[in-house]
């Protein structure tokens, strides 16, 4: 496994490689993680996973300082799964350079979080960009437990023309039925049990809102899982996953999508 905090030496490697599989992180590595860099062993080719703790992503200075920092277990993690190449850039050889593309923001980004982190997905595709421009691969490996970032970066990586294929991940789940995150190991044993009910509450909702849009009522959820004990929601709502517009029948291919708070801990979820 060879380890690059150089954009230029990691570029010099990379000559000739046409068929890289790209899986971007921010670390705290979990089964998320390690089920897309398991796709992209079904591809020919070498696999670079990168590891940067995107600041710019961040509309909170607290949320950033706290993000789970655990290199040396990523490190371990990825050497055991035999992965060719890690790229683990400071900010300084992310940003100092003027990439080529203009990052392109499409209006689903004023949806969902981006209704409640102000300049999160305007950061995630400035590091995207530079990313896809430093290493070139030719696949991107991505999560739907991140639809909504998953369908930005699809929109810009059109728009802007970048030849990259992307792959779909689908989400991997805790056994108590909790989506993988690196926040969750910040949460103790009482918010654990707190973001088990409500994933099963929710799961349960959406199996009978899936027999009857009518039976959807983003505020009645809302005060539901208020009662479970989360301290706060951001939204609970519906959307169908090809229009990205809110469904008006249950025929339509939509998902539940949910983001609240258990203290200051921020968690995101579609089903
Ligand atoms: P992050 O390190 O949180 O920025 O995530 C890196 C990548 O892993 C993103 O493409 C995420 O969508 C993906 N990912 C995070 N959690 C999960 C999960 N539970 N299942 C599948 N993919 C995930």
């Amino acid at each position: 496994m060879k380890i690059f905090k150089d954009k230029h030496l990691l570029q010099k490697e990379l000559i000739g490689e046409k068929s890289l599989s790209f899986v971007p992180t921010m670390g705290g590595l979990h089964k998320g993680h390690i089920s897309l860099i398991k796709k992209a062993k079904n591809y020919k080719g070498k696999i670079l996973v990168s590891i940067f703790i995107n600041p710019k992503q961040f509309n909170n200075k607290n949320d950033f300082k706290n993000y789970p920092r655990n290199l040396k277990t990523d490190l371990s993690i990825l050497k055991k799964l035999n992965i060719d190449i890690v790229y683990i850039p400071n900010e300084n050889d992310i940003f100092s350079f003027l990439p080529k593309k203009k990052v392109y923001i499409d209006k689903f980004s004023s949806k969902l979080c981006g209704k409640f982190r102000k300049g999160h997905f305007k950061g995630v595709l400035n590091v995207i960009n530079r990313f896809l421009e430093i290493i070139k691969p030719k696949r991107l490996l991505l999560g739907l437990k991140d639809f909504q970032q998953l369908i930005l970066i699809k929109k810009h990586t059109k728009k802007r023309r970048i030849k990259v294929d992307i792959i779909s991940c689908k989400t991997i789940r805790e056994k108590n039925g909790i989506a993988c995150s690196s926040r969750n190991q910040k949460l103790d044993k009482k918010k654990i049990k707190i973001a088990s009910k409500v994933h099963l509450f929710l799961n349960k909702k959406k199996r009978i809102i899936k027999k009857d849009l009518l039976n959807f009522s983003s505020y009645y959820l809302k005060k539901e899982l208020m009662k479970l004990k989360v301290s706060k929601v951001d939204y609970v709502e519906l959307y169908n996953l090809n229009t990205l517009k809110k469904p008006m029948s249950k025929k339509e291919n939509f998902n539940l999508f949910v983001a609240y708070f258990l203290g200051n801990i921020r968690l995101i979820d579609n089903f």
